[in-house]
């Protein structure tokens, strides 16, 4: 039972060795490499990267007490979609998304006490809200501010395609354009003031359509960016512990295998000495000679057992 045991555990880490150089040749090649987990509320992460295995977590931070409190009141349904017309020669127009759109709500609050707070509070509360599809946009757009306080660098969706598709730093949003004022009613408006070249619209949110289907994605790209590393060891750590057990194997298979060989060739089972000369002790080591068969079968259980 105890050598069944053995040989299990000698395959296991065998199985060890070769599977972490597997993952340790792999880490150079493919990029990406990761498992991820939720713990309690906060997700971490498993990378092989580089040759090393790493353990990545949200920004250790302590948190104020109002934190969760703000973390149910962000939501998708604060985020504000704003189409921007511009007006060209002939009275037409050209839309595009500037995704300057903000916060409004609840959500707005919330904004407005984490400008008082560490930023890595912020950092920390948003990768949880990440995790629940009522409040990812919210969590994408504030992390997408903290990247981008001008919002505006990113790139925005135009009125080529009905519905409009705006990429928002990776989330795509198709939005209807919204209907827009006729020209006579622009002239009249004109007649009390100046020309309005621009004009700013905002999106009904049912004209708003966003595939929750992306959150993963999105998720992903906002903890490789502020995940931050908790745990890491090189892979040539537990390749080295798995090759105990293999190597424990191969000596006692060759001790063996030397006993045997010395029995046959008539020298002394515990240091090699050739016993031709001797009669009753061994002239080397002093051990009394049993050429017995008895006596090598003992021996040999003995070793097994004192060796393992
Ligand atoms: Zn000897």
């Amino acid at each position: 039972m105890f050598r069944l045991a053995r040989t299990f555990a000698m395959f296991l880490s065998l199985g060890g060795v070769i599977a972490s150089n597997f993952f340790w040749i792999r880490s150079y090649r493919v990029a990406g490499d990761q498992v991820s987990w939720l713990r309690g509320s906060a997700r971490y992460t498993l990378r092989s990267k580089f040759g090393r295995l790493t353990v990545l977590g949200p920004p250790n931070v302590t948190r104020p007490k109002e934190a969760s409190e703000w973390l149910a009141k962000i939501s998708n349904d604060d985020f504000r979609w704003d189409v921007v017309a511009w007006r060209m020669e002939n009275d037409t127009f050209h839309l595009t998304i500037p995704c300057a759109g903000g916060l409004e709500g609840s959500s707005m609050q919330v904004e407005a006490a984490l400008i008082r707070q560490p930023k890595r509070v912020g950092i920390q509360l948003m990768l949880e809200a990440l995790e629940d599809p009522r409040r990812f946009i919210a969590a994408h757009l504030w992390l997408t501010r903290q990247v981008f306080p001008d919002t505006a660098k990113v790139e925005s969706g135009s009125a080529d395609t009905n519905p409009m598709v705006c990429n928002f730093n990776s989330l795509r949003v198709e939005v209807k354009p919204p209907t827009l004022p006729s020209p006579a009613k622009i002239r009249a408006d004109e007649e009390h003031g100046e020309r309005k070249s621009v004009l700013h619209l905002a999106c009904r949110p049912e004209d708003v359509r966003i595939d929750l289907s992306q959150l993963p994605a999105i998720r992903r790209q906002w903890h490789d960016r502020f995940d931050e590393p908790i745990f890491s060891i090189p892979y040539w750590v537990p390749v080295c512990i798995f090759m105990v057990f293999p190597i424990a194997w191969i000596a006692r298979r060759w001790r063996r295998s030397r006993l045997v060989s010395r029995r046959r060739a008539g020298l002394c089972l515990n240091c090699g000495y050739d016993l031709r000369a001797s009669s009753d002790c061994c002239s080397e080591c002093g051990k009394p000679i049993d050429t017995s068969a008895a006596e090598v079968i003992r021996y040999q259980k003995r070793e097994i057992q004192n060796h393992g």
